[in-house]
């Protein structure tokens, strides 16, 4: 059977290929120092655990209005309220089977056929593949270590053609780390207002941020004059260690949030009931847990930062939120690596080389487009992080 064109040109999320490349080696018995997936170690919060429990013990077990239950879309309403001031109703709300599905439904809800959507680089791995499978052309804006990875006004501005529909920004940024400052997105928004492009903003790592500022929501710019241009994607999966759960959220002027839901009845139905449930309890219950692992993921942060810098030819400007480090490592190729020897000329080989010669596992740059870097998710216990950075120092021969 043929596959459609679609499916054809699609490659696998890299995110997920190595971790499953890691996997398979682990599976043979070897011990391998894995720190490419971005997810939280830790279990899911006790009181969430028992909300879940007890939506199956009362019958919460059937289907539910395919856009998400109206209490988890108050409760989503109110933690915006809450953290950021912002107003949203429920209708418009839409809940999603995890984040990467709400940006799905997102571009294919918006983008039409030729749209295009500028993604500054380097960028989450699924977003060119979600833009093109919606129909849309990716416009890829390179940012620079020097400036942060931050995309500027400026840099917007000049990537705008007739064509654009949308902005997909992610701040704290996957895998940079990068966090926009306040009067960064005021510039950004500024542009986005002027030109009447539209801004979806990634916010589902909007809790783990290590600078000691808060998340700036992109819908509080300029005084909420942005809101109606604005679509804020966010989720349970980092902040409350839900990621298998699946659940994500849009919020969004009502006329995306219908044609979201519509699609949603056609495409999934709703998201797990029993996980809807447990999404309250995260967003109204205590909020503890969240600062005690953002605090443990602080400890990380540090020891990480300065072992990246400890490691022979490798600088790297600081993640100032989310959980990876992402370093250049070009000083390496074109030399022999590790016990083996082996010389390598780019980040993915690069990659292929830790793993089998030293049983590091880390994610390659280019699935991020920024080739020659490599990212290592420090979403991972302190004696492993040790570990696995003493061989990737011992294979740079440091
Ligand atoms: N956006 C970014 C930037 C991410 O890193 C991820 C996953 N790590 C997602 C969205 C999707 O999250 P979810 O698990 O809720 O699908
Ligand atoms: N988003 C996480 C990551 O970047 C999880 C894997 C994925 O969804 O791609 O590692």
């Amino acid at each position: 059977m043929d596959l459609s064109p679609a499916v054809r040109n699609l490659k696998p999320s890299a995110t997920i290929a190595a971790a499953a490349k890691a996997k398979a080696l682990k599976a043979q018995g070897i011990k391998v120092y894995d720190f490419t997936l971005g997810e939280p170690d830790f279990n899911t919060p006790a009181h969430i655990q028992e909300a879940a429990i007890l939506a199956m013990k009362s019958g919460h077990t059937h289907y539910t209005p395919s856009g998400g239950i109206p209490e988890l879309k108050a409760a989503i309403c109110a933690a915006y309220q809450r953290d950021y001031g912002l107003e949203y109703k429920p209708n418009q709300v839409v809940v999603s089977n995890g984040a990467k599905h709400s940006i799905h439904n997102v571009l294919t809800t918006v983008i039409g056929p030729g749209d295009e959507v500028i993604i500054p680089a380097p960028y989450w791995v699924s977003y060119g593949a979600l833009v093109e499978l919606a129909g849309g052309v990716c416009k890829i804006v390179d940012t620079s270590e020097e400036s942060g990875f931050r995309l500027s006004a400026e840099q917007f501005r000049a990537a705008i053609t007739p064509k654009t529909k949308l902005l997909l920004l992610n701040s704290p940024c996957n895998p940079t780390g990068a966090v926009y400052s306040r009067s960064q997105l005021e510039a950004l928004a500024q542009v986005a207002l002027d030109s009447g492009v539209w801004v979806c903003s990634d916010e589902i790592y909007e809790k783990l941020i290590y600078t000691g500022e808060a998340n700036t929501s992109f819908a509080t710019l300029l005084g909420g004059k942005l809101a109606p241009q604005t679509i804020i994607v966010s989720g349970v999966s980092k902040a409350y260690a839900m990621t298998g759960w699946r659940i994500g959220w849009t919020l969004a002027p009502v006329d995306i949030t219908a044609g979201m839901d519509n699609l949603q009845s056609q495409e999934t139905s709703n998201p797990c009931s029993i996980s809807q449930y447990a999404s309250i309890a995260a967003l109204s219950g205590p909020q503890d847990t969240v600062e005690e692992m953002r605090v443990e993921f602080a400890k990380r942060r540090e020891y990480a930062i300065e072992r990246v810098n400890g490691l022979p030819g490798i600088q790297m400007p600081s993640p100032g939120g989310a959980f990876y480090a992402f370093f250049n490592v070009t000083k390496h190729f074109g030399r022999p690596l590790g016990a083996k020897g082996r010389v390598v000329h780019n980040a993915t080989d690069f990659c292929t080389a830790l793993l089998e010669d030293a049983h590091v596992a880390l994610v390659t740059g280019e699935a991020f487009g920024a080739e020659g870097f490599v990212r290592l998710s420090f979403a991972t216990n302190l004696d492993t992080l040790k570990a696995g950075f003493d061989r990737i120092n011992a294979f740079l021969g440091g």
